[in-house]
């Protein structure tokens, strides 16, 4: 099988794509011939070595997948069916989707929703499960499309397009940070109502601003997420997700406990299992199809490293779907 393979030399990252014996795959229940995989933040983070996302060597790199099952030991899943893994470690500490073939833990697949391809699904991937987990996030925290304007940031990166989609579907104004005023006209076909330069949020914020939001998104952490809290309505919920900026956080205790802010964590490695059915069915059901057009480019195996070189540089707009077959 062709696996894209991460080997270590003098502290270095080889990424090259390789013939594998599928004998060297990992134990599993359940063996995927794997279709479709994505490039995700953390898998840039993983294939260019600027991330310690790997710890043992060789690791074929891809934290999700979409694929027809090709064997299972595991009763709930049969030849021919098509699943999608997302998370898990796969990709970190278990041979992942950028491969032929993958061997995993049936307690890891989900079976694919019927309103979904195994194409559209990577699509979405990791990112637009994020989203989804960052949405379902706000509504739980009681924020209501009429409560006011939803700050999105990381606009143009996988989650903040996926998350744009989503809420403006759902009826929420949305309005986008980015720091890449060349993708406006993108970020407003997703359904943005504004978009704001990410320079403005530079600055380290004071304890508290003028309120200007019901709920926020954010994948970029640090001084922009500090900012964003400062400038929160009363009530308001905030979902961080990611790092993109900094894993930092310069905040002070005043918008939770002067405005009843609420600050809400966002993981995607280990839904329960519940959680992750009802994110995909979700996710299937809410996203118009225009949006698989607009925020996706298609690349192959061979194409990887180079793509996730792009993708540490901020020069990736969207979602990048990788074609395994
Ligand atoms: P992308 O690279 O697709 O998007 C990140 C976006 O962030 C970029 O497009 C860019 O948007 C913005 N950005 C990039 N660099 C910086 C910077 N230095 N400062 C501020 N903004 C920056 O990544 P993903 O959408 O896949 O992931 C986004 C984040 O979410 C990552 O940190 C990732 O690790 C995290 N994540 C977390 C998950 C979880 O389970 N908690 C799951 C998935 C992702 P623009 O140019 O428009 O400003």
């Amino acid at each position: 099988m062709r696996a894209l393979l991460l080997e270590q030399q003098d502290d270095q990252i080889l990424a090259q794509v390789k013939d594998i014996g599928s004998g060297r795959l990992p134990d599993g229940d359940v063996t995927v011939d794997v279709n479709w995989s994505s490039l995700n933040y953390k898998d840039a983070l993983a294939i260019t070595g600027k991330g310690k996302i790997i710890r043992s060597f060789p690791m074929i790199p891809g934290i999700d997948f979409a694929g027809r099952v090709y064997s299972s030991r595991d009763p709930r899943f049969k030849a021919g069916q098509s699943v999608v893994l997302t998370g898990w470690g796969v990709g970190e500490n278990h041979w992942g989707g950028l491969a032929e073939q993958a061997r995993v833990s049936g307690d890891w697949l989900i079976p694919l929703p019927t309103k979904l391809d195994e194409r559209k699904a990577m699509i979405l991937g990791t990112a637009g499960f994020t989203a989804m987990l960052c949405v379902m996030a706000l509504e739980e925290g009681g924020v209501k499309p009429a409560d006011g304007d939803i700050l999105v940031t990381g606009a143009s990166g996988g989650v903040g397009s996926t998350a744009i989609a989503l809420l403006a579907t759902l009826g929420y104004s949305v309005t986008a940070i980015s720091g890449r005023d060349n993708n406006t006209g993108y970020l407003k076909s997703l359904g943005a109502k504004e978009v704001l330069p990410r320079s403005d949020y530079v600055e380290t914020p004071r304890p508290l601003e003028k309120q200007l939001w019901a709920g926020a998104i954010d994948t970029v952490g640090d001084k922009l997420l500090a900012r964003i809290l400062a400038q929160m309505n009363y009530n308001g919920t905030v979902a961080a997700c990611g790092l993109a900026g900094g894993y930092q956080l310069p905040t002070t205790v005043m918008p939770f406990i002067l405005r009843n802010v609420r600050l809400q964590g966002i993981d995607s490695v280990h839904t329960p299992f519940p959680r992750r059915q009802a994110v995909w069915e979700r996710l299937a059901s809410i996203l118009p199809e225009s949006f698989y057009q607009q925020a996706t480019q298609e690349i192959l195996l061979e194409e990887v490293p180079a793509a996730a070189a792009a993708l540490m540089n901020n020069q990736i707009t969207g979602r990048t779907l990788v074609k395994i077959r």
